[in-house]
């Protein structure tokens, strides 16, 4: 067999495509499961715009602030390059793309790979050779090596107001359990230490397909929020559960937390604390009693941390409803909170609802909002300096090494400053003891590193 360098002396280069992904993390498994296949079939990924014979953009249109990023990005990409295909959540409003971009080689929607994979195909055909096909079982990765987003399904079956993704992404279509564990096994086994389960609505998975069961490591699992919960608790790493909603079966999920087999960190998109303007934003697996059950799964599991995101100024929301989500999260006492102010999506039945909120006064109550969210994170980071916690390394910055906690998914949440870490390894844990906490970030020094 001739050595690697002859073969490279003697083939053509391989074709190689530029990749912008924009949006949320789902978008961006979209766009690691298209460079995956596209890196199959022997194209090389182009590290700029420059030295790509071809660029893809993978758009967000959730909101229209992100329809204008999206915009502007292609516009960059057609004139740095020129050649240009656009997938993604925009990718479904092609004749928007269109008016602004008439010059794009192709527009495919949302979660079609298929159709990405074949404009890619005829506007620049895939090179066969062999040796280019070699390609780790893992797949490629676009977030660091130590964690790794896990997409369980697509779409969603809910009709919240504010929100168009089902338009856009269709139903609720979850993968099967087994094909699901079998990649998180192997994201194991490639040195990943974290995952992130995502989809647009966790805690509903494998309806759909009335929880078929399939087996994995000799052992039958279902389809299920529970079952998926149980088997990525196997593997050994971080597991942690993003937009999950409060059906009454996520309780028996927080025993597994209490175990330690999955992170106790929950993800839940609460957006309001008040009863009525969640019933105009018609959101799903809604209780009268969220509250009580926030309380029985701190009592279940003390270290849980929730996280959650809320919707201020949503249409109709008077300032006595305001308070009721003030006073709401005052009793909730969640760790982690994100906040936007309403606006308004282009499709969405919300924009229909009367008596819109002024931009001042969402102003305002967005920073009353925050200032109360601040307080709370404060005090529950408070709580833990003195304590002893196991942490995961995501870099280096001088002196101090960033790392994330159990309460802390990456992006989104605080992170842990170790004053004394330069010399932790990037991508391992450390057992650290907490010095110090501001608003949302902990402040640390090494105890020893793990593995
Ligand atoms: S749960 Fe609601 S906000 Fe989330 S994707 Fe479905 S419809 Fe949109």
């Amino acid at each position: 067999m001739p050595s690697n360098e002859s073969q490279t002396a003697a083939r053509e280069p391989a074709p190689t495509v530029g990749f912008v992904s924009l949006g949320c993390p789902k978008a961006l498994v979209d766009s690691e499961r298209i460079i995956t296949q596209l890196r199959a079939e022997g194209y090389a990924v182009a590290p700029s715009y420059e030295s790509a014979d071809i660029v893809i953009v993978n758009t967000c249109g959730f909101i229209d602030s992100a329809v204008d990023e999206s915009l502007d990005a292609i516009g960059e990409a057609l004139r740095e390059n020129g050649r240009v295909i656009v997938t993604g959540c925009l990718g479904a409003r092609p004749e928007q793309i269109l008016a602004r971009h008439p010059t794009v080689l192709g527009v495919t929607g949302p979660h079609a790979y298929e159709d990405v994979l074949n404009a890619v195909h005829a506007h620049l055909p895939p090179q066969h050779d062999p040796f280019f096909d070699l390609l780790p079982p893992q797949g490629i990765r676009l977030t660091p090596r130590h964690y790794a987003y896990l997409k369980i399904s697509e779409g969603c079956n809910n009709k919240c107001s504010f929100c168009i993704i089902p338009s856009m992404r269709g139903r609720l279509a979850s993968r099967t359990i087994d094909e699901v564990l079998r990649e998180a096994e192997r994201l194991a086994n490639a040195g990943v230490r974290e995952l992130l389960v995502i989809s647009q609505d966790t805690s509903a998975y494998g309806v759909d397909l009335k929880y078929r069961a399939a087996d994995w490591r000799g052992k039958t699992y279902q389809t299920r929020f529970l079952d998926l919960a149980r088997g990525l608790g196997e593997l050994g790493i971080w597991v942690r559960l993003h937009y999950v909603y409060p059906y009454p079966h996520v309780d028996d999920v927080i025993e597994l937390m209490a175990d330690g087999r999955v992170l106790p960190y929950l993800d839940i998109p609460f957006q309001h604390g008040s009863p009525t303007v969640l019933k105009r934003m018609r959101r799903p697996g809604l209780t009268e009693n969220t509250l009580a059950r926030i309380h029985a799964w701190r009592a279940q599991c003390p270290e849980l941390t929730i996280r959650s995101t809320f919707i201020v100024g949503f249409p109709g929301e008077t300032e006595s409803e305001f308070q009721e989500l003030l006073d709401w999260l005052d009793e909730a006492q969640l760790d982690r909170v994100g906040c936007f102010q309403y606006s308004p999506v282009a499709g969405a039945t919300a924009n229909q609802l009367a008596n819109h909120v002024a931009p001042a006064v969402q102003q305002e109550r967005y920073e009353r909002f925050m200032e109360r969210a601040a307080r709370i994170s404060a005090a529950r980071l408070q709580a833990r300096i003195g304590g002893s916690e196991r942490v995961l390394v995501d870099s280096i910055e001088g002196d101090v090494a960033i790392a994330r906690s159990r309460s802390d998914a990456p992006e989104i949440d605080g992170v842990v400053r170790i004053a004394n870490g330069a010399k932790l390894p990037v991508g391992a844990f450390a057992e650290v003891r907490i010095t110090d906490a501001d608003d949302y970030d902990l402040y640390a020094t090494t105890v020893r590193a793990i593995d």
